[in-house]
């Protein structure tokens, strides 16, 4: 092969029985590893397949008498079901489609009635972690990392028990860590919040690219997730669950295909009437594209069995483990500690190297293209670091006692080569 080519690694993948796109770089020197699908995980063939297969046809969405509208309507329509139906929905729950699991809970925080108090535990994600609270009628408490599945719902109890004055609240939870990949415990701290009057939403970002998520057995109000780390392009996410805060609120955008009807007053003020229905939260026109690609992963997760897929993770996870043992200096962080049940991802710091330059070399040596860096999450991220502190900061050989400035993620995923 010609120094200057690019070359294909990835085999074709028998779990789902067809292949995956992986990135085609390194100008041929050597093959790629892309290990960082918590980042974004690379679209499936199929979802590109389907995209492509629909691209000639597609037309205004909601807007148009056409064919092609009608086509790309029901298109748009029926991948909100499918997505619905992917997430274990109850019988009037709504799926709305947005821009990412940021946008998903920005737009929760746009709703939530007056007087609401969200608790969030530190360690989430800051998708999670910085909505809340920004306007005035509504107020964020975060509370400390829980070290231990059982003390996160302890931790919540007391909190919600303590509230003061009892209005409203919010619980915003990971279902799976971005930094140690480590589960939460979501069904008892649904329950935990249910107990005390609370609502609680799921950012599911890094659990549903791995797990079945069923919004019914897992007894939450919302999940919230992004396309493009469940193998669909960037561009659009989801926010599903309850429909009452979501009705009752102003429309989180203003725009055409929000409103059932706008005049002009006697006054010269305007006089406009909402959709009550899914459409009052979608203004503007939608992202079709992405909507019907993230209803194609669904469909090709679903077909692949999320079981077999988890499986398989785990025995890469575990020899990832292993291998990382192996080696002198590594060492991993965590929050539940090394036996806590996971995803496929894991973060560690090596002693006496820089963060940032070790993934530097992984990727210019040995073409491993992971993450560095806090994950977006700094203040889980700051405090793992300083208790795994043991040389990680200073300069290749020349070990101090300060924490390392930042981590390193593995993270892999359906195209990840075993
Ligand atoms: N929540 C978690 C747990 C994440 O890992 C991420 C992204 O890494 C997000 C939320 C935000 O996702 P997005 O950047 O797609 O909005």
């Amino acid at each position: 092969m010609p120094a200057t080519a690019t070359r294909q690694v990835a085999a074709p993948l028998p779990v789902l029985g067809h292949d995956v796109l992986v990135p085609l770089v390194t100008g041929g020197q050597v093959p790629y590893a892309a290990l960082d699908y918590a980042a974004s995980a690379p679209a499936l063939r199929r979802v590109w397949d389907d995209v492509a297969a629909y691209a000639p046809y597609y037309g205004s969405v909601h807007r148009g008498a056409g064919h092609l509208s009608q086509l790309s309507t029901e298109l748009f329509e029926n991948s909100r079901a499918t997505v619905g139906e992917f997430l274990g929905c109850r019988p009037g729950d709504e799926v709305v489609f947005t821009r990412s699991t940021t946008d998903s809970l920005n737009l929760l925080a746009a709703v939530l009635p007056p007087g609401t108090r969200v608790f969030a535990f530190e360690s989430e994600h800051h998708a999670a972690l910085l909505p809340w609270g920004r306007r005035a009628d509504t107020a964020v408490t975060w509370l400390d990392a829980p070290r231990s599945p059982e003390r996160a719902v302890e931790a919540l109890e007391r909190a919600l028990a303590a509230r003061e004055p009892y209005g409203p609240a919010l619980v915003c939870v990971t279902g799976a860590s971005n930094v140690t990949g480590e589960l939460w415990p979501v069904r008892e701290l649904a329950a935990a919040a249910h107990a005390h009057g609370a609502r609680i939403v799921l950012d599911a970002a890094q659990l549903v690219p791995h797990q079945a998520v069923d919004v019914t057995a897992l007894d939450v109000d919302w999940v919230a997730f992004s396309g493009h780390k469940l193998y669909a392009p960037f561009g659009a996410g989801v926010l599903a669950g309850r429909t009452d805060w979501l009705r009752r609120a102003e429309p989180y955008l203003a725009g055409g295909g929000a409103t059932r009807r706008v005049a002009r007053g006697a006054a010269g003020e305007p006089v406009v009437e909402w959709h009550e229905t899914v459409a009052r939260h979608e203004a503007g026109s939608p992202n079709v594209i992405g909507a019907y690609a993230i209803a194609s992963a669904c469909r090709a997760l679903t077909a692949a069995g999320p079981g077999r897929l988890a499986a398989r993770e785990q025995a890469l996870l575990a020899r990832l483990r292993a291998g990382l043992a192996e080696v002198p200096g590594v060492r991993e962080i965590s929050l539940f500690g090394a036996d806590a049940p996971r995803v496929g991802v894991v973060s560690f710091v090596v002693d006496g190297w820089n963060s940032s330059h070790f993934a530097a070399a992984l990727s210019a040596e040995y073409g491993i293209g992971v993450r560095d860096g806090l994950f977006c999450a700094h203040p889980l991220v700051r405090a793992l670091l300083a208790e795994n502190s043991g040389g990680a900061a200073g300069e290749c050989g020349a070990p101090d006692e300060a924490p390392a400035a930042s981590a390193i993620r593995v993270s892999f995923g359906v195209g990840t080569p075993e």
